[in-house]
C-alpha cells in the first residue's frame, strides 16, 4: 500500500530583542576577535519559521491548525524573547551566548514539547535579510529520501 503523502506546513512570527556577542572565558581581545563589531550590544527585528511536518488526516485536511502553532509560538517564544535582552532577560538562555545557533535551539526546546503529537521538522531563525539558521532538532537533518521513518 502507498505510503499516505507528508508535507511541511510552516508559520511565521517576528520578535525584536537585543544581544551581545561575548564569550566571558575570552579576553575582550578575544571577544572583539572573535565576535566583530557584534561584541557591543545591538539589536536585531528576528523573523522565525518554524515547520511541522505530518500526514493530512481526512477529517481536518490539515497536517496541524496553523492557528495552535500560532499560539504556540506565541506564548512560548514570542512572549519570552520579545523586547528582551536575550543576555540578561531570558533565563532559558542564561550561560549561552546568544548567537542564532543557540537561540534556535532553545527555541526547539521551547516548542517542541506543545506540540503533542504533531512532529516539529525545522526552526528557522532569521536574524537579517542576509542571515539565517536551520536547526532540525538533536537528531539532525532527517534523510530527504524519507528513510528517517
Ligand atoms: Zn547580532
Amino acid at each position: 500500500m502507498e505510503s499516505p503523502p507528508i508535507l511541511y506546513i510552516s508559520r511565521r512570527v517576528r520578535f525584536c530583542a537585543a544581544h551581545t556577542l561575548h564569550n566571558p572565558s575570552l579576553s575582550p581581545e578575544e571577544n572583539r576577535r572573535t565576535f566583530g563589531v557584534c561584541s557591543n550590544p545591538h539589536g536585531h527585528n528576528y523573523v522565525l519559521e518554524v515547520t511541522v511536518r505530518g500526514t493530512v488526516p481526512p477529517r481536518t485536511g490539515m497536517v496541524l491548525d496553523l492557528k495552535v502553532l500560532k499560539e504556540i509560538l506565541e506564548e512560548r517564544v514570542v512572549s519570552l524573547l520579545d523586547h528582551r535582552d536575550l543576555n540578561r532577560d531570558v533565563e532559558c538562555l542564561a550561560g549561552v551566548i546568544p548567537t542564532a545557533e543557540n537561540v534556535a535551539i532553545k527555541i526547539w526546546d521551547l516548542v517542541e514539547p506543545a506540540l503533542e503529537g504533531s512532529q516539529l521538522y525545522r526552526v528557522r531563525l532569521l536574524e537579517s535579510d542576509e542571515n539565517l539558521v536551520d536547526y532540525y532538532g538533536p537528531a539532525g537533518r532527517p534523510d530527504p529520501r524519507g528513510r528517517e521513518d
